[in-house]
């Protein structure tokens, strides 16, 4: 029986973790199946306070879980593929296992989203990608295009144009939601080329590997091509959500809905994290409601001592 599992590996999970594991609750923490969450898949952290040079996210990340491991905090890897959240003990099972609960902190994150054309999960790791991070070194000297106009997108370009040849920003509009900051970056970089409004229509793989995208321009409707190596997709992400479906609240797009900071509808689950915020997103507000899910936790357990 453990006092408090923590689902979610990233920045709230293990700022809970090493606030639970500080409070002497030993928290398990579910890893997932993106260990490390975001942070982990993305390079300079220039806005996390305490790193007047920015920290690399996948450092930040080690550092926290080696905080929480010294605390006290248990790693299981593993994804949650059911919960049974109508009586305590909570049952959450983890592959063959079902492991029980007294209080539960959802901090499961959020993951990257595909554009929704044919075949293009097959192409995942065969010129495809949603992490520049991970795949961006294998694109050194080729031609590749980024697709979004969030800060993600724009972080991505730069990053990639350090390997790629060239890399074509590829927006559905001209107008973008990436901070000024980050598109002037985007802007000045004479590797980076901007391709609006267009989306692409088809990513041609005739033999199982990206050479090619077709767009189609979204005023004109007019079609063309670019030939290229690589398509990375920076558009978004969708929270974790989907095993808490009819068992915590939640709205249209899956996001999970806190109350009085991290409290949900069931006493003793707290949800922390992009899992519940798709405005904020950053990694010290994940952080910080990671630290309110366990004082919460902390506070449930201490009014329902058994
Ligand atoms: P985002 O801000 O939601 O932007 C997603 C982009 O993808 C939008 O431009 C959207 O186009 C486009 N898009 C969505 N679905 C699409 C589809 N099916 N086909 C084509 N385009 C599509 O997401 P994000 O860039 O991942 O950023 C998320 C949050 O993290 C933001 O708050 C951001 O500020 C933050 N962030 C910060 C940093 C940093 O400061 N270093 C870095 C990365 C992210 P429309 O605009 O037309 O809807």
């Amino acid at each position: 029986m453990h006092k408090v599992v923590i689902i979610g590996s990233g920045c709230a999970g293990l700022t809970a973790a090493i606030y639970a594991a500080r409070a002497n609750l030993s928290p398990l923490v579910l890893e997932g199946n993106e260990p490390g969450g975001q942070l982990s898949l993305t390079t300079h952290v220039e806005n996390f306070p305490g790193f007047p040079d920015g920290i690399l996210g996948p450092e930040l990340i080690e550092n926290m879980r080696k905080q929480a491991q010294k605390f006290g905090a248990h790693f299981k890897a593993g994804t949650v593929s059911e919960v049974d959240l109508t009586e305590r003990p909570f049952k959450i099972m983890v592959g063959n296992e079902v492991l029980e609960t007294k209080s539960l902190i959802v901090a499961a994150g959020a993951s990257a989203r595909l554009l929704g054309l044919k075949g293009e999960k097959e192409l995942l790791g065969r010129g495809l990608s949603t992490c520049a991070t991970c795949d961006g070194y294998f694109f050194r000297g080729k031609p590749i295009a980024v697709v979004g106009g969030g800060d993600s997108a724009m972080e991505e370009a730069n990053f990639l144009s350090r390997y790629a040849s060239k890399v074509y920003l590829i927006h559905r509009r001209n107008e973008f939601r990436a901070s000024k900051i980050m598109i002037d970056r985007a802007r000045a970089n004479e590797k980076i080329e901007f391709v609006t409004p267009y989306v692409i229509e088809e990513i041609l793989a005739p033999e199982g590997l990206v050479i090619r995208v077709r767009l189609r321009n979204t005023q004109t409707m007019t079609q063309r091509e670019i030939a290229l190596d690589g398509v990375f997709v920076a558009i978004g992400h969708d929270p974790n959500s989907i095993v808490f479906r009819g068992k915590l609240e939640m709205d249209k797009n899956g996001y999970l809905i806190s109350h009085h900071g991290t409290l949900t509808g069931v006493p003793g689950v707290f949800i922390a994290g992009d899992v519940q915020d798709h405005r904020y997103r950053q990694a010290v507000t994940a952080a910080g409601s990671g630290c309110m899910a366990a004082i919460d936790a902390e506070k449930f357990l201490e009014e329902h001592k058994d």
